[in-house]
């Protein structure tokens, strides 16, 4: 039973009952937040050296009635563990396109050029993937605007022959790809050099230390040599200081994202950022 541990500890206590509870509450709910309209799209800007911003990244947050706010940290990997992400990001994909053309309609700076979507590792791997994508591009195609999905390195390691196959059939298609959280997976140059891959995107994590730290970058130094040689991209994720965007762009990064520059924003909010064409 749940109530008692292999050496006999009582584990299943109050606070981890709590826990399953709510967990469960999460789940349940989840199933009806496409529906009642509870998932919002928010975008966080990416700023080039110049302070200008070339694209978006696409950030979920559900408006929860009763607990507000809630943060895809939270419910992610619910969404993940009980089977419910292919749809939550189905959704996502479509909604944001949708978004694009709309704003497209309405007027678009020139320099807007790609927004990134999050996909989870295992909707990418789903057979129907492919098609859903080019499902969404083609109910609201935009001429100027890239669509970029974000996956892992790890998902690309452990499904190398399928995931080149999705890739590129994507790829075709106009679609860019870019490693999230990059640095702190198991891939190697010689495995992404057969992967049709557009950026990097430098995790948080070896930026963060860049403040307080001496102004060694071991782990961005490799990142940026490594790009070089791929022929591709770089972005680093949170930058939150000037500090940090002045030593990553001695270290030859041109793409930002991070707090420096701006939090996400509600994409009503973050659409009258863009039209304001303000540098960064
Ligand atoms: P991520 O893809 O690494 O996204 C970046 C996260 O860092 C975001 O958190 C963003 O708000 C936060 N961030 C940006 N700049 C800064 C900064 O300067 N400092 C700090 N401390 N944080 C910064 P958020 O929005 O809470 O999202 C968390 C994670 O949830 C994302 O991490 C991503 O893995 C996941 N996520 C969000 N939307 C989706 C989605 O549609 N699908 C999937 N599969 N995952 C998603
Ligand atoms: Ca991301
Ligand atoms: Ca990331
Ligand atoms: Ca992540």
């Amino acid at each position: 039973t749940k109530a008692e541990g292999r050496n006999g500890f009582r584990f299943f206590d109050v606070s981890m009952q709590r826990l399953a509870q709510s967990r469960w509450q999460l789940e349940e709910g989840l199933h009806q937040a496409i529906h009642r309209g509870e998932l919002e799209l928010w975008f966080q800007p990416q700023v080039t050296k110049e302070g200008v911003m070339s694209g978006a990244e696409v950030l979920l947050r559900w408006r929860h009635p009763t607990r507000g706010l809630i943060s895809p940290l939270e419910f992610i990997s619910v969404a993940e563990e009980s089977g419910q992400i292919a749809a939550i990001e189905e959704w996502v994909l479509d909604e944001t396109m949708r978004l694009i053309k709309h704003w497209d309609s309405m007027g678009l700076p020139e320099t807007f050029r790609h927004v990134s979507i999050n996909i989870s590792p295992s909707h990418f791997m789903q057979s129907g993937f492919v098609s859903q994508v080019e499902g969404a591009l083609e109910r609201h195609t935009v001429a100027n605007v890239n669509i970029e999905l974000e996956i892992t390195e790890n998902l690309l390691i452990e499904n190398f022959e399928q995931a080149i196959k999705t890739m590129k059939a994507l790829q075709a298609k106009g679609i860019a790809f870019s490693i999230d959280d990059f640095g702190t997976g198991y891939s190697s140059l010689r495995y992404l050099s057969q992967l049709p891959l557009n950026v990097l995107k430098i995790d948080r994590s070896f930026v963060a230390p860049i403040d307080h730290e001496s102004d060694e970058t071991p782990i961005i130094d490799v990142i940026m040599l490594m790009a070089k040689k791929l022929g591709l991209e770089v972005i680093a994720e949170g930058v939150e200081t000037q500090a940090q965007r002045t030593l990553l762009t001695e270290r030859g990064c041109r793409l930002y994202q991070g707090y420096f520059f701006s939090k996400p924003l509600h994409h009503e909010e973050f659409y009258t950022l863009l039209k304001q064409e303000r540098v960064l």
